[in-house]
């Protein structure tokens, strides 16, 4: 398990398993002597005797390979290392040359540049123009709605020792939104991420709940997580502008609105900050820091000293409908609703993204965050969607049978006791929305699903370095990375779409517009990264 893993253990847990003679505390020179000497007297008994061999274990390598394959069949490297130890029985120095063959074999698979590619990914998203500002000092932030998103980033912050005065719309929701901690906190305490007193402080001392918005008063942060509706947000925030300290940061958590709005209801537009959390928001590691036209730099700078007092990655980002990860996934599931209009099912093409590497696909993904939110979100743009986009309903058809996902029991797929299985009338509203539309279905191979999903990611990543709002290729993939499940191995979209080459790309989407030319469109830099035959790459420093 630990070889193939690469998980890193203790000293402690080391001497538990035998792979290490003792564990000593002192001055390491003195202490090195004098084990030294017990070596050479013979007095220290050690673990080892003669020369060393692997004995033959075939039930725990079957074992450990049947997990590998469970969890990991994708990966390269960790079934490399299963061989090695199985391949490794007998003589110390044949084992040796058997694990270099397998190691040299790692070190030319594309997951390695993939994996290493994501290592520089979490430490280049820091990299931003504020970074010399300082941060103003957080230690008491404030919510404002203690559901999914206010009690998950209560959570949060609450396990990153910070002290949070949490508000809702009456008692009943309070309630809950203690109820939610209370058990995250639990969740806590049994992955050993916090002890039980620690628990009871956080709980009993450092929570605060409140109905009233004043109680905000003495917060040095507060965080909006209430409806994604603007009215709600400017409503609340010309009240958080009354209540507030000066010098207090209004941040939101909106997932698509737009920030420089919400700032216009405040008389301290600078002041204001988005911060995009991901649900679940005690685990998830991504944090988008949205800055608006008139964001302080400082105030940038505490939303990044935030996250990494969360032990989050945090990653900058413009004001656009969705910001980076949202837009770029907005934008690849209306291929993957194309796609399921034009004859594959919505199984096959989780089953295809499954297969990339990611751990749910599109479908999946919908019926887990709920079907409804996107749905609302697609009502408030019916009005200015354009005339020539070629709109697929079946999701919408879905929302209005009451279906919703998960939350409801029913979405594209059915939810009971066992795995979930395809909703059977789902596939019906898609027959019918196919008729409608005049189209003959076609098979769609697992290859061909996976070009036009990652082909459309990249085209939307490639508009949102290009038009600025993320300031790298690097940023991007962070935030695919740590927020949205892009497999580690492949790096990001950005690399991906340097492994795959400009030229490929752009024959590909050509290909596609004979389909849809409106979404099928080759942004200006993938054109120019082609004819200048240059990597996104180039484009990180
Ligand atoms: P939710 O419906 O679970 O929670 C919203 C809470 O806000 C409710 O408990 C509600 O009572 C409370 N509320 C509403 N108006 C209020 C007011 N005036 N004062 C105090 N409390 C008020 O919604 P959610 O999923 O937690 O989403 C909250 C925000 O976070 C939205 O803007 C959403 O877009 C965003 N977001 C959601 C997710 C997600 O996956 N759910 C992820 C990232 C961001």
């Amino acid at each position: 398990e630990l070889v193939s893993s690469g998980r890193r253990i203790g000293a402690r847990e080391a001497l538990a398993m035998g792979l290490v003679d003792r564990v000593l505390t002192g001055e390491p020179r003195a202490l090195a002597l004098a084990t030294a000497g017990e070596a050479d007297d013979g007095s220290l008994a050690t673990r080892r005797t003669g020369e060393a061999h692997v004995s033959a274990d075939p039930a725990g390598i079957a074992e450990v390979k049947a997990a590998l394959q469970a969890t990991q069949s994708h990966l390269f490297s960790p079934h490399k290392a299963v061989e090695s130890v199985e391949n490794s029985v007998g003589p110390l120095a044949d084992g040796l040359a058997e694990e270099r063959r397998l190691f040299a074999q790692c070190i030319a698979s594309p997951q390695r540049a993939g994996l290493i590619h994501a290592f520089f990914a979490e430490r280049a998203v820091s990299k931003i123009p504020e970074a010399g500002a300082s941060a103003r000092a957080v230690e008491t932030v404030g919510l404002v709605g203690a559901g999914t998103m206010g009690a998950g980033i209560a959570t949060a912050l609450l396990l990153a020792g910070l002290c949070v005065v949490l508000t809702e719309r009456d008692e009943a929701a309070l309630a809950r939104g203690r109820a939610s901690v209370a058990k995250a906190l639990d969740g806590a305490v049994a992955r050993g991420k916090m002890d039980a007193a620690a628990r009871e402080a956080a709980l009993g001392e450092r929570l605060t709940l409140s109905t009233d918005i004043a109680a905000l008063g003495a917060a040095d942060l507060i965080i909006e997580a209430a409806f994604e509706e603007m009215d709600v947000k400017t409503q609340i925030f010309a009240e958080l502008d009354r209540v507030a300290r000066p010098g207090a940061i209004l941040a939101t958590n909106t997932s698509y609105l737009d920030v420089d709005a919400i700032a216009g209801a405040t008389g301290r537009p600078a002041d204001v900050i988005g911060l995009h959390f991901f649900a679940p928001a005690h685990i998830m590691r991504l944090l988008e820091v949205v800055v608006g036209r008139e964001t302080a730099p400082d105030v940038v700078a505490t939303g990044f000293a935030l996250a990494k007092r969360l032990r989050k990655v945090a990653v900058r980002s413009g004001v656009c409908d969705g910001f980076i990860g949202n837009r770029i996934l907005s934008h690849y599931r209306k291929a993957a609703e194309a796609m399921m209009l034009d004859g594959a099912s919505p199984a096959e093409i989780d089953s295809a993204v499954r297969a990339f590497g990611f751990p749910m696909g599109p479908f999946e993904m919908m019926d887990l965050a709920g079907l409804d939110i996107a749905w609302a979100a697609r009502k408030r743009r019916a009005a200015s969607r354009p005339a020539d986009e070629r709109y697929v309903a079946v999701a919408d058809r879905v929302c209005e049978a009451g279906w919703f996902g998960r939350k409801s029991g029913r979405g594209f797929y059915v939810y009971g006791d066992g795995a979930p299985v395809p909703n059977p009338d789902v596939a019906a509203i898609i027959d019918a929305e196919r008729a409608a539309a005049g189209v003959v279905p076609r098979a769609f191979s697992e290859d061909e699903i996976i070009a036009r999903y990652i082909t459309a990611m990249v085209s939307e990543a490639v508009r949102v370095v290009e038009d600025g709002t993320a300031l790298r290729p690097i940023d991007v993939d962070a935030v695919s990375l740590f927020g949205y499940g892009f497999p580690r191995h492949k790096g990001g979209p950005m690399h991906t779409a340097d492994v795959i080459g400009a030229d490929v790309l752009v024959r590909r989407i050509e290909t596609y517009a004979a389909d849809d030319p409106h979404f099928w469109q080759v942004p200006p830099l993938l054109r120019r990264m082609r004819d200048e035959g240059r990597l996104f790459a180039s484009l990180n420093t």
